[in-house]
């Protein structure tokens, strides 16, 4: 299994690009680690009852907690398939676990993708992000707006703004990723894995871009 982590600040577009790239290659599995949170908080398991404060405020949650539940799916995971990280490792420590799932699995960890996105753009763009919350489909009312207003285009159900998508939260958020997630910018770099890519512009030409970075 070869694994590709998509690294970048909230709302640099990583599940946006993610998603692209899946519905184009059969051999790419996506794992957002927020989508997998949001999902155990909906379920109310124990690590989505733990997680969902920790959310709700902009935090990260405790790293062992989302570390174990993506360890689970990449021992579940077909050899021949390459993994798309989105939103996972976000700490050093974290980064460590992934480490030790990766090899205990036999995976390569092939490339690590920097989206590289200003501060003023992403506030911009979660601030206009809506999502779906059956399917999961993201969408922006101006740079991604959805064929009918409010509606999803995949199924057809009434948009959301997901819970911590406010400003005070965003802030947080933005603050969180300067402080723990930019050290992983030099921890890859250092072992050449780093592919730093513009992440604004054209969605075709993001995704393009990054498709021939981990090519
Ligand atoms: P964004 O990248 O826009 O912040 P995500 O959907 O990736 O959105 O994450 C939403 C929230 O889920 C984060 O603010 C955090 O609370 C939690 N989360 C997601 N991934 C991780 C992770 N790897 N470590 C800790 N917390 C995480
Ligand atoms: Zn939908």
């Amino acid at each position: 299994m070869k694994i590709v982590i998509l690294l970048g600040a909230p709302g640099s577009g990583k599940g946006t690009i993610a998603g692209r790239l899946v519905a184009a290659d059969r051999a790419l599995r996506h794992v957002s680690s927020g989508d997998l949170l949001r999902d155990a908080v909906k379920r109310q398991t124990p690590a989505g009852v733990e997680a969902d404060g920790f959310m709700k405020r902009g935090e990260l949650v405790p790293d062992g907690l989302i570390a174990n539940m993506v360890a689970d799916l990449i021992e579940g995971m077909a050899g021949d398939a390459t993994l798309l990280l989105d939103g996972f490792p976000r700490t050093l420590a974290q980064a460590e676990m992934l480490d030790v799932t990766a090899a205990r699995c036999g995976a390569a960890l092939a490339s690590v993708v920097l989206l590289d996105v200003e501060d003023a753009v992403l506030i911009d763009r979660i601030a206009g992000r809506r999502v779906c919350p059956k399917c999961g489909a993201g969408f922006h009312v101006t740079n991604i707006p959805p064929r009918q207003e409010g509606l999803c285009d995949v199924c057809g159900t009434e948009l959301v703004t997901r819970k911590d998508d406010n400003l005070e939260t965003v802030r947080n958020r933005l603050s969180v990723y300067q402080a723990q997630t930019v050290p992983l910018i030099d921890f890859y770099g250092a072992r050449g894995l780093l592919r730093k890519v513009v992440g604004t512009g054209a969605i075709d030409g993001i995704v393009d871009r990054v498709r021939q970075v981990i090519a």
